[in-house]
C-alpha cells in the first residue's frame, strides 16, 4: 500500500478522530518511529491523534500503542519476525 493510502485508511477507521478522545482533525501518529517509521506505515501501525494527545504520547513515551500493534501484528506473523524487524519485545 502506500503511504497516501494507509493514512487514508487510518483516518477512515477512526472515522476522522483522535483514538483517544474523538476529537475532530487528528495529526498522524507513527507508533514506532525513528528507524521504524517506514515500517509503521508498512505495517499500517498509525494512530490519529488531537495535538494534546500527540504531544502526551510522544511526552509520557507511551506504550500502549506499541503493545497493541505487536499483538495485531502477531496475528498474522510470530514474534521473532516482530523482533527482528522492530528490535524488542513489547510484550
Ligand atoms: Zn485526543
Ligand atoms: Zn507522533
Amino acid at each position: 500500500m502506500k503511504d497516501k493510502e494507509v493514512y487514508e485508511k487510518t483516518l477512515e477507521l477512526f472515522k476522522g478522530c483522535c483514538a483517544l478522545c474523538g476529537s475532530p482533525y487528528p495529526h498522524l501518529h507513527h507508533i514506532f518511529e525513528g528507524r521504524n517509521r517506514k515500517n509503521s506505515t508498512k505495517y499500517g501501525m498509525i494512530v490519529p491523534l488531537c495535538r494534546e494527545h500527540h504531544e502526551w504520547v510522544h511526552k509520557t513515551n507511551y506504550k500502549g500503542f506499541k503493545e497493541k500493534a505487536q499483538r495485531e501484528f502477531e496475528k498474522t506473523h510470530t514474534r521473532e519476525e516482530f523482533i527482528k524487524i522492530f528490535g524488542r519485545n513489547y510484550l
